[in-house]
């Protein structure tokens, strides 16, 4: 696993190799700079893709803490002034799915399963 250590290591590596570069012209420290190079390569490569996976990983936990401290009332999920939110979907899937006034006939509607809230209040204003 790589860490922080590793990118400043990486780091390090890359400033002398090009203050070492600057200066050569023969042909074997050619080679051997090209060959750290490509191993330089490889770690950043590996790096970058750990860091998409942490920042998926926290997209997750961030979306998981948000749906705890959401607030139940009235038949629905509320977040502050923000929702209302689909208790089907936040209960059953973990989704912060918005629910919306059907412009036609008035009814409740979730955005992602469908589904009308059973018992749920509609909010004032709607
Ligand atoms: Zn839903």
């Amino acid at each position: 696993v790589a860490d922080l250590g590793t990118v400043g290591a990486a780091l390090s590596s890359l400033k002398s190799l090009f203050a070492i570069a600057k200066t050569v012209s023969v042909g074997e420290i050619r080679t051997e700079l090209q060959a750290q190079i490509l191993d330089l390569q490889e770690r950043l490569l590996a790096l970058q893709e750990e860091i998409g996976s942490l920042k998926d990983d926290n997209r997750a936990l961030e979306e998981r803490l948000s749906l705890r401290e959401m607030e139940y009332r009235d038949g629905m999920y509320w977040d502050g002034d923000d929702g209302p939110f689909c208790p089907a979907c936040v209960d059953g899937s973990s989704i912060r799915a918005r629910v919306a006034k059907n412009s036609a006939n008035g009814f409740l509607v979730c955005e992602v399963c469908k589904g009308s809230p059973v018992g749920a209040t509609r909010p004032k204003d709607w």
